[in-house]
């Protein structure tokens, strides 16, 4: 029935509205939000739904978190607590950056 990332545009905008009011740091890898960045920037702001929409997730404060797009993409539809373990294996030993940006660049999955 329809588009549902489009059916939720207007829940999805008061959510964003919600963590961006907070100035709330990235609860996947917990470091702060520059929340001047705009997309395609890798380390500006997004709403991730902590389950995610493709696996019934729904859209609301309980079910999303303030994260940074790169944090968001490497998660896609993994678990928080995954993609927590796997974007602080991904950046230990990087410095944000050119790496993060060419790996940023690869993660079409
Ligand atoms: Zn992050």
């Amino acid at each position: 029935m329809g588009n549902p990332r489009y059916a939720n545009g207007h829940r999805r905008r008061e959510v964003q509205a919600y963590w961006r009011a907070r100035k709330a740091d990235c609860y996947i890898c917990g470091r702060p939000i520059d929340y001047t960045l705009r997309p395609p920037d890798p380390w500006s702001y997004v709403v991730d739904e902590t389950v995610a929409i493709a696996n019934g997730g729904r859209v609301c404060k309980a079910n999303s978190g303030p994260a940074h797009r790169w944090c968001n993409a490497v998660k896609g539809t993994h678990t928080l607590a995954w993609a927590r373990a796997e974007v602080r294996r991904r950046l230990a030993g990087h410095r944000p950056g050119t790496v993060i940006a060419a790996d940023w660049e690869s993660a079409d999955w």
